[in-house]
């Protein structure tokens, strides 16, 4: 071959574009060299082509095993224009390689097959494929690598109207990486399901996000998935909730000395507890209780062992699974998870001002959740529990109201006519719960004769409640005091601080950054509340 002639080595499992590919390069006057089934379908085709062998002098072997893996070939591809490799190639009698065309065994294909043997499918790993894309990628200061039939004709255009661009080389080598990383994940996954055992290193999931999503599993790269199930089979969003309630139950308890336990629903909590003198049982309580509507179905966290009382507790509720350190013989419960793992702890901000205990607890309750609430989100809390949390809401002031709405809710539960209902036997909990919730948001349905909606509220009821007035509300509210609030970020406008006001609220912690902070710190001392300066912005999703 003339010193000035370029090369090209082909070598293509989806032979999609080869011949028209194959003939702009011939025209161009380049020289082809092709692994075995590309260089018959090139040949077949009228177009002139070599076999690698003709360089490699070695035959393909092994069955297809060894076609390309030769230095004649990887050494041609992996020069550099320097004069010690120029040096190398002379002396062994080797011709550089400009272009390489090559796309990869169809596993993803194989193991898609029902029944696939593990034999057929490392039949189907690429091997010299890989290496040639790498060595040409590698190399793509000078070498151009095309891994994508879709590329070839914007090539042949570019190779027309002269030389292929360096940024074009660049791009090239790009999608050759990310084909070989696609390739390799794909192979480690098939590998990982069937060498490391379902729930060691991955684990099989119930289904995705939904569940129509089938397969979906869980993995980590190395080591072991840092939970056991002990029962049941858990779906993607209960591995969500399982792995951020639990270092958030992890946490407050490091940070307060306290059992805790947190109730979640779609990645958030929706109570979380910390008590004092209290055992877990209570503290789930507690934690259940911050928002029972939200908390229906809910995934639940416990720092501690969970014994019998607490599974009793659970047992009458409806949940998805639960996650704990122990299980006591006796805590018979439906999904469990044991977590291995251990979350850094979050210290609360320290402040000149010498927060009473019970606020800094509070405060503690509402700061670690929001780190593990989906943004923007505003807490409230009292007594060591979640009294309203507002997730995942765009503006900030809706979430300090959802949020604050929820905590009147909380408080509207504690009336004493509310305490005093009088249900129908028989009325389910969760009736019961929707019923409540509609009387204390001020939501129930008009007195309508035949109203379907009242004759449903009316029909949990031995004695329908009398609503609460607008006067009734005010006076209930007024006594709802010291409560504490957290957000994840800065408030940017005042109305936040108003807001809060309106809830008891006299414990504001919240990071600054806002250019209305002075505006907010002013608005908050003449609400006679105490802003607690928090250091870290807590945005999770
Ligand atoms: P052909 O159809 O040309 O015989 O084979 C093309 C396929 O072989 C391409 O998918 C390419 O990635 C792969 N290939 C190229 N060289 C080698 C090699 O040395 N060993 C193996 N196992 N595959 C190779």
């Amino acid at each position: 071959m003339s010193s000035s002639q370029k090369t090209a080595i082909l070598s293509v499992y989806n032979k999609t574009g080869l011949l028209d590919l194959a003939n702009g390069l011939a025209l161009q006057g380049i020289r082809l060299l092709a692994s075995g089934g590309t260089a018959k379908l090139i040949r077949e085709a009228g177009i002139g082509v070599e076999d690698v062998s003709s360089i490699t002098h070695a035959p393909e072997m092994l069955a297809g095993r060894v076609k390309t893996l030769h230095p004649a070939v990887h050494a041609g591809i992996l020069a550099r224009d320097l004069e010690s490799d120029e040096k190398d190639l002379a002396e062994q009698n080797i011709d550089k390689v400009d272009y390489v065309v090559c796309n990869l065994y169809p596993f993803k294909d194989t193991i898609a097959k029902v029944n696939v043997t593990i034999a057929e499918a490392i039949e189907e790993i690429d091997i010299g494929g890989v290496t040639l894309l790498r060595a040409a990628a590698k190399n793509h200061s000078r070498v151009t690598i095309l891994s994508d039939p879709a590329d070839y004709p914007s090539f042949l255009e570019e190779l027309r109207s002269g030389e292929v661009s360096e940024a074009s080389r660049k791009l090239y080598a790009l999608k050759a990486f990310e084909h070989t990383a696609d390739y390799d994940a794909t192979i480690a996954e098939f590998f990982r399901k069937r060498y490391a055992g379902d729930g060691v290193q991955h684990l099989t999931l119930r289904y995705g996000a939904n569940p129509h999503q089938k397969p979906a599993q869980a993995f980590v790269e190395s080591g072991k998935i840092p939970f056991k199930v002990l029962s049941g089979s858990p779906g993607y969003i209960n591995l969500l909730d399982a792995l951020n309630s639990w270092p958030l139950v992890k946490e407050l308890k490091e940070s307060l000395d306290l059992p805790a336990a947190a109730s979640f629903k779609h990645v958030s909590p929706a109570g979380a507890a910390g008590l004092d003198d209290s055992p877990l049982a209570c503290a789930y309580a507690r934690a259940r209780g911050a928002d029972r509507m939200s908390s229906f179905g809910d995934w639940i966290a416990l720092s501690d062992e969970v014994d019998a009382v607490t599974a009793r507790i659970i047992g009458r509720e409806v949940s998805d699974g639960v996650i704990a350190p122990a299980y006591t013989p006796g805590a018979t419960l439906f999904f469990r998870l044991i977590p291995t793992m251990s979350p850094q702890a979050l210290k609360p901000a320290n402040s000149d001002y010498k927060l009473p205990p019970q606020a800094l607890i509070d405060l503690t309750v509402a700061t670690i959740a929001l780190k593990y609430t989906q943004s923007n989100s505003v807490c409230y809390a009292k007594n060591g529990q979640i009294v309203g949390l507002g997730a995942g809401q765009q503006s900030r002031i809706h979430c300090t109201r959802l949020a604050g709405d929820k905590a009147d809710n909380w408080w509207f539960r504690q009336h004493p006519r509310v305490l005093d209902f009088k249900w129908k036997k028989g009325t389910k909990r969760p009736d019961k719960s929707n019923a409540i919730d509609l009387f204390v948001s001020g939501l129930v349905p008009k007195k309508v004769e035949g109203d379907p909606e009242r004759e449903q509220y009316e029909s949990v009821f031995e004695e329908v409640p009398t609503d609460f007035t607008p006067e009734e509300r005010e006076e209930w509210i007024k006594q709802c005091t010291n409560v504490s609030v957290s957000s994840d970020a800065f408030f940017p406008f005042t109305d936040n601080v108003f807001r809060a006001h309106r809830s008891g609220v006299k414990y504001l912690a919240a990071p600054g950054g806002s250019v209305m902070d002075q505006a907010v710190h002013e608005a908050a001392d003449k609400c006679g509340m105490v802003f607690v300066h928090q250091e870290t912005r807590l945005f999770h999703h």
